[in-house]
This record gives C-alpha cells, sequence and structure tokens, in this order.
C-alpha cells in the first residue's frame, strides 16, 4: 500500500466533520508531500525541533501544523506565531509561560487542554482533579484560547478504549455546558491509528493517525 492508497481509504472512514491530522514523526518531507498530494492538510509532529525544520521545509505551505507532543517551556520561543494548534496543554506552569510569552509577542496560543484520563505515570496530560484550577488558570489568560480537549488513552482492547473515549466525551460536553472566557470545546482529539474508528464513534472529531498513514515508523538511535 502506498501512501496515497492508506489516504483513500482512510478518507472513506472517516466523516468529513472529522479532522484527519497526519501524524509524520519520524518521517521525510517526500512521505508529507505525498500524503498532501493525496488530500491531506494538518499534519502533527510530536518535537518542536523536528516541527520546525519540517515547517521550514515543507514546499506546500497551505498546511496546518499541530504540536501533539509535550511542550518544554524553554521551547514555547520556536514556536510562537507558526504553530496553529498545540495540542498538548498539560500543566497550569506550561499556561503561564505560553501567557507571558505570546502577550509580550502580541500573539494568541490556540491550545488543547491535554488530559492523562488513564493516570497512567508515564504519561503527560493534567489529572481530572486538576481540571477546574487549569480552567480557571485558562479564563485569565486572554493570550491563550482552549480550544478543546486532547487524551492519549491507555493500550488495552476495543472495550476499555471505548469507555476512555466516552469518558473524555462526557467531559467535553460538560464543559461546553458550562460558559467560560477563552474557553470553546470545538476539538475533541482522540483516536490514533489503531483506535481511531472507535473514537470517533464515541465523539472524536480529530485523529492523529501516523502509521495507518505512513506506513511503520523505524526509530533508529
Ligand atoms: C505518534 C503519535 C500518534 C500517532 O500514532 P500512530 O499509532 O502512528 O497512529 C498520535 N498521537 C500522538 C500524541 C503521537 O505521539
Amino acid at each position: 500500500m502506498t501512501i496515497a492508497d492508506n489516504v483513500i481509504e482512510l478518507k472513506n472512514e472517516i466523516p468529513e466533520k472529522v479532522t484527519l491530522i497526519a501524524v509524520s514523526k519520524t518521517k521525510p518531507l517526500e512521505d508529507m508531500e505525498e500524503a498532501y498530494e493525496a488530500g491531506l492538510r494538518n499534519f502533527g509532529e510530536n518535537k518542536v525541533q523536528e516541527l520546525i525544520y519540517k515547517m521550514d521545509n515543507f514546499q506546500y505551505k497551505d498546511v496546518k501544523w499541530h504540536l501533539i507532543g509535550h511542550l518544554q517551556r524553554n521551547k514555547i520561543k520556536y514556536i510562537i506565531g507558526r504553530v496553529d494548534l498545540i495540542h498538548s496543554l498539560d500543566s497550569i506552569r506550561l499556561l503561564e509561560e505560553l501567557q507571558r510569552q505570546y502577550e509580550k509577542e502580541g500573539k494568541i496560543a490556540e491550545v488543547l487542554i491535554q488530559i492523562n484520563i488513564g493516570q497512567e505515570e508515564s504519561k503527560t496530560g493534567i489529572f481530572m482533579e486538576e481540571l477546574e484550577e487549569m480552567l480557571k488558570n485558562c479564563e485569565n489568560s486572554s493570550n491563550v484560547k482552549v480550544r478543546g480537549l486532547m487524551s492519549i488513552i491507555p493500550v488495552g482492547d476495543e472495550i476499555s478504549c471505548r469507555n476512555y473515549f466516552k469518558e473524555m466525551k462526557k467531559i467535553f460536553d460538560n464543559i461546553a455546558q458550562r460558559s467560560y472566557k477563552n474557553i470553546k470545546m470545538e476539538y475533541l482529539s482522540l483516536g490514533m491509528s489503531s483506535d481511531y474508528k472507535v473514537a470517533i464513534e464515541e465523539g472524536s472529531n480529530m485523529v492523529r493517525i501516523g502509521q495507518g498513514v505512513f506506513g511503520k515508523r523505524i526509530y533508529n538511535k
């Protein structure tokens, strides 16, 4: 299967209203250009350095860039005004630093709050019990606009995945029903290559797909 074949298949599976983000980490620009030529316009990277390189060198300009991995505070300066959506607001300290640096540059950061729904030590994202405080702080950060939620759920079978997705959708709907300053629930970023169908069934409207677009990733050290 070529990348173009994969994209055609995914586009058949995924409703139009769901944003498909091609997760291109570790993959070369030529592969991304193939995905672009097959119709994809949203790309996701999990490392700032690789994201910057790809933004600088990708030949097509009408694309949206997503930072889907943990953002270190000392790297914010490289992405200000360049990234379309940061999926990984995962601490109040990061929020404060985003607010400070974006305000200084007169820019707005568009973000998703990342929730560690499985409460896993190995993952970033805030715990549910930290959500209220995060929301309160976001209300007071006028250069940071929250556009929704993101989660990377624990590895598990379909029933387990479905339950975590349902839980996320409930939280999303609950926040959407209240009215906060600087906070809108537009995007629910859930689902990857192995579970995107279940995620969409449970209400995801933004899926992050790497291997399903580009084939297996090979990490060489
Ligand atoms: C790598 C990655 C993905 C994509 O994973 P695949 O299994 O290749 O689809 C999605 N989200 C995040 C945050 C990732 O780091």
